[in-house]
């Protein structure tokens, strides 16, 4: 499975290193690294190992993701862009002819994606505002494939929804990383999960819910179809 494609329609590949099978993804910007991640050149590609300890994108391959919209020419908007590091995954995995919306508020954080991983790749948009507030995204255009929000905030439920309500085409994906620990401290894990996914109803059709453990623990993922 050297350097191979996953399955015909996936963009990230298994690359045998240092006697493992590991994930990875073709370098769109040849010779740059982003997070000190492994560059492997095969067959005249380069690509660059992907860390599921890293990435909660990941870990959900890792762990079983069924569903995989990141394509070739997908667009993405992504919430929580923070230094890149899964962002620069999907900007692989999308191509030059593809594009990520990355929408972070923070302003070190963002001079960061910027400086290291947006300012090498042209299909990155760095969309410096607030996630509350899609209507200021001066620079997202379109509609999109699929929403990817990871913002750890209490209310990121509603908030990402108000983004798919925006942005996000009939039938695309929506990616909610949800982090127990940031909604309530005092509740039980599955009891926040469960509240979380209430919220989806209606809207979404839900297709997966993945731990991530043992590559992030507090952090599920759920996978749903945008119906409205
Ligand atoms: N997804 C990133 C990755 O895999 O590389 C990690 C994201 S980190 C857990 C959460 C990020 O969301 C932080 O960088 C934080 O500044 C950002 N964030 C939190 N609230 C936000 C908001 N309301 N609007 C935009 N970004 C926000």
């Amino acid at each position: 499975m050297e350097g191979e494609k996953a399955k015909d329609n996936q963009s990230f590949f298994w690359i045998k290193s240092d006697g493992q099978r590991r994930l990875a993804t073709e370098n769109l910007v040849p010779g740059n690294q982003v997070y000190r991640e492994k560059l492997i050149l095969k067959n005249g590609v380069e690509y660059r190992l992907w860390d599921p300890f890293r990435s909660k994108l990941a870990a959900a391959i890792m762990n079983g993701l069924d569903d995989f919209p990141f394509e070739n020419k997908s667009r993405i908007l992504y919430l929580g862009a923070s230094t890149g590091t899964t962002v620069s995954h999907i900007s692989d995995i999308v191509g030059p002819s593809g594009i990520v919306f990355g929408v972070e508020h923070a302003s070190r954080v963002a001079r960061d994606f910027l400086d290291r991983v947006a300012s090498y790749r042209k299909n990155i948009i760095p969309v410096l505002q607030d996630a509350r507030k899609p209507s200021a995204y001066f620079s997202v255009f379109g509609k999109v494939d699929v929403v990817y929000a990871d913002i750890a905030q209490p209310d990121q439920t509603k908030i990402a929804i108000e983004n798919c309500d925006m942005f996000l085409k009939k039938g695309g994906f929506f990616f909610l990383i949800i982090k127990t620990r940031s909604i309530d401290v005092t509740k039980s894990p599955k009891k926040i999960i469960q509240g979380e996914i209430e919220k989806l109803k209606g809207k979404f059709e839900m297709t997966q819910l993945i731990d991530l453990r043992p590559y992030d623990k507090d952090h599920w993922m759920a996978i749903a179809k945008f119906k409205s």
